[in-house]
């Protein structure tokens, strides 16, 4: 069984890279293109590890961790923010909004799969499959 890896993310190009390089790796996406829709699509797929943009329409990526920790399902998922380099002071508020960690943009294709499998929970295997 692949693990399932929710992205939010509203850039096309960001979307289609991050897909890209998790499915290239027998990672399961699932996408959401607003926080609203990201989080419905949490609940709805119970997903791996959740990558969450900031900057995104109808909720920030700040509500969409917010909210997700209030509900007890999801107090230990990881959600990782994927923050732009040039906006040092977002890491920190996705950190005091429930993140577990950040990737920066622009994403680096050459090591961002090793850079997401440090966020993975232990039971996840380094290819995506459950061993
Ligand atoms: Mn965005």
């Amino acid at each position: 069984m692949k693990s399932k890896i929710l992205v939010i993310e509203d850039n096309e190009q960001n979307m289609y890279l991050l897909t890209f390089l998790l499915e290239r790796n027998n990672f399961e996406v699932i996408q959401a293109v607003d926080g609203r829709q990201g989080i419905d699509a949490a609940e709805k797929n119970r997903p791996t590890l959740i990558l969450l943009d900031i900057q995104l329409p109808v909720m920030s990526g700040y509500e969409v961790a917010c909210e997700l920790r209030k509900d007890p399902d999801f107090d230990t998922i990881p959600i990782i923010a994927v923050t732009s380099y040039a906006m040092p002071g977002d890491r920190e508020k996705a950190m005091a909004s429930g993140c577990t960690g950040y990737i920066e943009k622009p994403i680096n294709p050459a090591t961002f799969i090793s850079d997401f499998q440090k966020f993975l929970p232990a039971h996840s295997s380094e290819k995506g499959s459950l061993p």
